[in-house]
């Protein structure tokens, strides 16, 4: 059996179609399936979209968040959710086509046991967007040395790969990461990016950049280390300066003016804050972690999916 893992966000105009064109192709493939959809919170009638599909359609099931906890949250909620022996994750807006979805499994059924879709293009997207997803995922795949700018949260992963990323214990999940990080046996599948079927896109810049700053010092400690290394040139720059300052003193004529110790002063300010600032955000992960609050609240489930869970 094979679960659709679908997070799902103020998107009522959305779960039909999904539903529709999502079922068509698994009965086309001969699949049993679960569509498993994780409304986060939403505001507008999406759940009660799921609700009605359901009480129609067997196939289609859901969970609701007690407030929106964002998508991290939502998948790993459809991932612990789903019976699966393998499991889709895709976005509702139908962004990722369904089209792929056969050739995903069959090449699970070839042995892969994670399955990425990779972008060919992007899809239409701003130029300031399309620069700022450029940066964060050239630096977050010079960390963790896999190509990240074509990776999308569109995978289907074996039931020994579900397993694997829900007994990580973080709190701080970074799926499109991770799934890399826990290794297995992968394949490829490439797709072009949709048009959003309907409603708009939930991410705001403030969002991305948030989403940029989490996932980067959840998963790497880089930065940290290139505070060190700044430290460093800086110290050797420091004694170089002072014994030519000192030998200057000496011999009578020491280094003149203001500017110098403004600027050394500006220069060094600026960088212990940003030093400060990146240690405070590795702080925030950890004060983060060490409550151990759950990923996700669920409020209510339909179409017999556990409700005793509460999130891990
Ligand atoms: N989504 C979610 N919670 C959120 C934001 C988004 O579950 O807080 C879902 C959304 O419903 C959609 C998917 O994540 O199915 C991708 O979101 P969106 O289409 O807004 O992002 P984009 O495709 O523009 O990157
Ligand atoms: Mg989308």
């Amino acid at each position: 059996m094979i679960s659709v893992v679908l997070p799902a966000y103020n998107e009522e105009s959305n779960i039909e179609p999904a539903i529709r064109e999502i079922s068509a192709v698994m009965e086309g493939c001969n699949e049993d399936y679960e569509l498993v959809f994780i409304s986060d919170g939403s505001s507008d009638s999406t759940y009660s979209v799921i609700k009605e599909a359901s009480a129609k359609d067997p196939h289609v099931k859901g969970a609701e968040f007690s407030r929106n906890f964002g998508k991290e949250a939502a998948i790993f909620a459809g991932l612990s959710l789903a019976s699966g022996d393998a499991v889709i994750v895709m976005d509702c807006d139908l962004q990722h086509p369904v089209s792929v979805i056969p050739e995903m499994i069959s090449k699970w059924k070839n042995g892969a046991e994670v399955v990425e879709g990779i972008k060919n293009s992007r899809g239409r997207e701003s130029i300031f967007h399309k620069m700022s997803a450029g940066l964060f995922y050239g630096i977050m795949s010079a960390l963790i040395k896999i190509d990240m700018n074509s990776s999308s949260d569109f995978k289907l992963l074996d039931r020994k790969a579900v397993d694997a990323l829900l007994s990580l214990p973080e709190s701080n999940t970074f799926f499109r990461a991770l799934t890399f990080w826990i290794g297995f046996k992968s394949d490829k599948v490439f797709y072009d990016v949709e048009e959003r079927r309907s409603g708009k896109s939930k991410w705001s810049t403030k969002g991305l950049v948030n989403y940029a700053i989490k996932n980067a010092t959840s998963f790497s400690t880089l930065p940290l280390k290139l505070i060190t290394g700044m430290g460093w040139i800086f110290i050797v720059f420091a004694i170089i300066l002072g014994i030519q300052t000192l030998v200057r003193f000496f011999m009578g004529n020491s280094a003149d003016g203001f500017t110098t110790v403004i600027l050394l002063l500006l220069i060094i300010g600026g960088l212990m804050m940003l030093s400060m600032g990146i240690a405070g955000h590795y702080i925030a992960r950890i004060y983060e972690e060490v409550k151990g609050r759950p990923r996700f609240i669920i409020r209510d489930t339909v179409g017999g999916l556990f409700d005793d869970t509460k999130g891990f």
